[in-house]
């Protein structure tokens, strides 16, 4: 290491000379000896020496301790006092510059050298300490926690700018303050008494690693902290520690995000009702509740909008959510107190009805909820219709997990979609068959309609008053490689639900079509045909536009086409299913309603219905002959069609009693295999012809020739 550069200023130019070649012969660089106070300021300045030997009486103005206070106040060098006077008034000036050193004249070598070195020493490790506190104080000032620091009575004595910030105290205001009344601290859960630092860290020697606590501030709003604390170890001759640091963090917002993230766990963001977590949990413990008492019934529903495609897709996103929004609060409404509505996504809601005892008070629930959706819904300053179908399930003792509950509900939910606008269905064990059937046959039936797999056949209906046939009914097949010959009754509902029967249904009208052609160029009769018209069918918006491109494309005239909607189809929505008939009824198309009797018909609203025919169900026409009820019904819907001008079919008329019972009653229409079951396109019309069922016109030479060719 290179000697310190040394300057000494001194007035008696011989000494000066001998403390220069004294400390020369030390090895020390002398950079400069001056005699006056001035010239030593300023030449301290331009030489920047390590260390000044500075005498104090200076023949000038300006006396030695004068100048080291001027060169204190512009540079950090360390000086020491060399003189011969050591009176009390001097010594107690000097002080005043804290000098390095003092050392009287006349001094020996190893005084001088003991003295610079101790000077040089103290002068660098200050200056180190000086750092490194410069550091220290940097960087607990710009951290992000607050930090505070405590002497080994637990009394702060430093705390950075976040610490008084958090405590809303300022460090000027700490002098003396103990810990225990800067931060006063509440438990975080039971809000009693909070940690006790001092005792906890300072006493026991405890480190503390993020434990929460409510921080009181001086106003008395609370604050929730998260708290690190660490004592100070001593020197290590004592054991004790010598104070603690104390580290606090606001926590508020990361509480905040907590919250956030549970609620997200279980709740849905849109709506704030339960997810579909929150919701199998307590489905979950409604099983277990109902399986320790048998009276805790209750039930699940699953609800699903009818018109939110369209409200989303036509309205946009911000309409389906305003939507949502509303819908959920129009069924909360009607829910008690113990009952959960859940938003599963999209336009599924699940709810759970506790303590209903019976299916009749469930169904109770059901029809209020579904009120609540016969006032319009204004969203986006437009008024519009929404229905929503609902699937229903029980609590049963066969129930184990919520999961099951909530599948069956689904299940039930899409049989009442099936079912058209506005339905609701309680599940049965029949439908979970049908689920499981769904998925198998699905598949399979889109191969039969791709490789054209379905088949029509073709029911006469006789005019009863002349025996003649009036028309037909054209009722579909499935011969099925996989599962054999499967009756329309259980693959219907399946195209149904998958959605295939909008093109099955497209299907048997274009081949319909193709086939009424064909008797007509084979045999020269026109036969019109009835064709069965399913929900989702009718419920297309385009059905009457669809119908009449088919027809057109085939050139066939719509007289020749009837179709035949069910009785409950037609009575879910009185206003759309007037709506449509009068669109078919316009286009020349006749109506029937099918399977009369075994709905809920409103006569007032039949009234309105722009139909020709009512077809009395089969299952009244089987025991007419004996069971009184039966006869009673087919006696008044007869009654109930003379009233409105309408027609009366009925449909499976098997023995002669039932056709003569039925006839004298005043049926116009009779089906059924007495006359004739369903038959092939081919064998129809010379069964007829041989049946003296219909009259061939006379020109026509019953010739061979090949069957339509069956379109896709
Ligand atoms: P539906 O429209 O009431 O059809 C009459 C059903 O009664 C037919 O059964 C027919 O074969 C049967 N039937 C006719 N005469 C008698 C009889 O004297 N005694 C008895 N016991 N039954 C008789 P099928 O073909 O099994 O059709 C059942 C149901 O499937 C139909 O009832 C209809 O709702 C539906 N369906 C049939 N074909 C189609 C179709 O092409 N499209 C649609 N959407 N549904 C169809
Ligand atoms: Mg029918
Ligand atoms: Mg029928």
């Amino acid at each position: 290491m290179p000697k310190a550069k040394i300057m000494v200023v001194e007035d008696e130019v011989l000494v000066c000379k001998d403390i220069a070649s004294r400390l020369r012969q030390m090895e020390y660089e002398v950079v400069c000896t001056v005699g006056k106070g001035a010239d030593a300021i300023s030449m301290a300045l331009e030489a920047c020496p390590d260390l000044i030997m500075m005498d104090i009486h200076l023949r000038d103005e300006i006396d030695g301790i004068e100048a080291a206070e001027t060169i204190h106040r512009r540079m950090d060098v360390p000086i020491i006092f060399c003189t011969a006077y050591s009176n009390d008034e001097t010594l107690q000036r000097a002080k005043i510059t804290a000098p390095y050193g003092y050392i009287l004249k006349p001094f020996d070598n190893r005084e001088l050298e003991i003295n610079i070195e101790i000077a040089l020493y103290k002068h660098r490790t200050e200056r180190m300490l000086l750092e490194t506190e410069g550091r220290l104080n940097t960087t607990i000032s710009n951290i992000s926690e607050g930090v505070i620091g405590t002497d080994r009575s637990g009394r702060v004595a430093v705390m950075n700018p976040v610490a008084e910030m958090l405590t809303r105290t300022s460090s000027a205001e700490i002098r003396g303050m103990s810990i225990r009344q800067l931060l006063e601290l509440r438990d975080f859960e039971s809000r009693g008494h909070g940690i006790d630092l001092k005792s906890t860290v300072l006493r026991e020697g405890k480190s503390l690693r993020d434990v929460r606590q409510h921080l009181i501030s001086r106003d008395g709003s609370e604050l929730p902290v998260e708290i690190n604390a660490k004592p100070i170890p001593g020197d290590g001759r004592q054991e004790e520690s010598i104070g603690m640091v104390v580290c606090l963090r606001d926590i508020s917002q990361q509480l905040g995000y907590e919250t956030q993230i549970r609620r997200n766990a279980f709740y849905d963001a849109l709506t704030s009702l339960p997810n579909r977590t929150l919701f199998l949990d307590r489905v979950g413990n409604a099983i277990f509740r109902s399986r320790q008492r048998d009276e805790d019934r209750f039930a699940v529903l699953f609800l699903d909008l009818d018109q939110f495609r369209t409200v989303n897709e036509g309205l946009g996103h911000g309409a389906g959510d305003h939507l949502i929004i509303e819908v959920s609060r129009r069924i909360s409404y009607v829910l008690g107190q113990a009952d959960t509505l859940s938003r599963f996504g999209g336009d599924i809601f699940g709810v759970l009805l506790e303590n209903r005892a019976s299916l009749q008070e469930v169904m109770e629930t059901v029809e209020e909820i579904k009120s609540q959706f016969n006032g319009s819904f204004e969203i986006n300053n437009r008024i519009i219709d929404v229905s929503c179908c609902i699937g229903i399930v029980i609590s049963h003792e066969h129930y184990h997990s919520p999961e099951d509950m909530v599948r069956d509900a689904d299940t039930a939910m899409h049989r009442a979609k099936a079912e058209g606008k506005g339905s609701h269905t309680v599940f049965d064990q029949d439908m979970y068959t049908r689920a499981l059937r769904y998925i198998e046959w699905r598949d399979e039936m889109q191969r039969a309609l791709e490789e054209e797999k379905f088949e029509l056949q073709f029911q006469p209906i006789i005019n009863a008053e002349i025996g003649k046939v009036s028309s037909v009914e054209a009722l579909v097949r499935w011969q099925s490689e996989k599962y054999g010959a499967v009756p329309p009754t259980e693959f219907i509902p399946v195209a149904e639900e998958s959605g295939l029967i909008l093109a099955l249904g497209r299907w048997i009208i274009e081949n319909v079509c193709q086939h009424i052609n064909h008797w007509k160029k084979r045999y020269g009769v026109e036969l019109k045909v009835g064709v069965n018209l399913s929900a989702a069918q009718f419920d297309q918006d385009n059905l009457a536009l669809e119908i009449r491109q088919i027809l057109r494309a085939a050139g066939v005239p719509p007289r020749m086409l009837g179709v035949e909607i069910t009785e409950s189809v037609a009575m879910r929505n009185i206003e759309f299913s007037v709506d449509t008939m009068s669109q078919l009824k316009e286009l020349g198309i006749s109506i029937s309603i099918d399977d009369f009797g075994t709905g809920y018909s409103s006569l007032a609203y039949l009234k309105r219905f722009p139909i020709s025919t009512l077809k009395i169900d089969r299952s009244f026409v089987k025991e007419i002959t004996r069971d009184r009820n039966d006869q009673a019904i087919a006696s008044s819907i007869i009654a109930l069609a003379q009233a409105l001008d309408l027609n009366v079919l009925a449909e499976g008329v098997e023995t002669q009693e039932q056709h003569r019972y039925l006839l004298g009653m005043g049926c116009d229409f009779i089906q059924g295999y007495y006359f004739s079951g369903a038959l092939d396109s081919d064998g129809l019309v010379p069964a007829l012809q041989s049946k003296g069922l219909l009259d061939l016109p006379e020109n026509v030479l019953p010739i061979d020739s090949t069957p339509p060719r069956q379109v896709g």
